[in-house]
């Protein structure tokens, strides 16, 4: 086996945990938070989607900016009035990826081509935080320099 055959299978079967965002740092909200307070947290945090957390503080979901103004979408304008009215539940995108901590960096790799970013689960499938494709890609690179 050569050298670069052998970093690279060590970079693809090294275990993700390192690159993990951990869950303190991660904006989210709640399933039944109305989606004026959802709203309110993507605008301030400056991101496009966040997590949806159930009061187990499991991953139930992502809620982006797109599907709130989605739902509120009228014949002529947009409803803004209704923001108060729909819990995030309603509207949030529940097929979302997850991986577990000990998943692999392949395995990250591969799911992140498709997810900018990745919900990452412990073994009771309590939350642990996220793994965006931008420390994926940073990690590739330093490889290949
Ligand atoms: P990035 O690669 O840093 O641009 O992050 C990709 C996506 O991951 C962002 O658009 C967000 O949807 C999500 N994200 C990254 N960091 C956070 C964070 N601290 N809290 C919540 N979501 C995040």
């Amino acid at each position: 086996m050569t050298i670069d055959t052998l970093k690279k299978s060590q970079l693809m079967s090294k275990e993700i945990s390192d690159l993990i965002i951990s869950h303190e740092k991660v904006a989210h909200v709640q399933l039944q938070n109305p989606l004026d307070h959802a709203l309110l947290i993507l605008i301030k945090s400056g991101y496009t989607a966040i997590p949806v957390l159930d009061n187990d503080y499991k991953v139930r979901g992502q809620i982006s900016k797109n599907e709130i103004l989605d739902s509120i979408l009228g014949l002529e304008r947009l409803e803004i009035e209704r923001l108060h009215d729909i819990t995030v539940e309603t509207v949030m995108n529940k097929k979302i990826p997850r991986l577990k901590t000990d998943a692999t960096f392949l395995k990250a790799l591969t799911t992140s081509i498709n997810h900018p970013f990745i919900c990452i689960e412990d073994e009771k499938a309590a939350f642990v935080g996220i793994l965006t494709r931008r420390s994926i890609l940073a990690l590739v690179h330093r490889y290949f320099q």
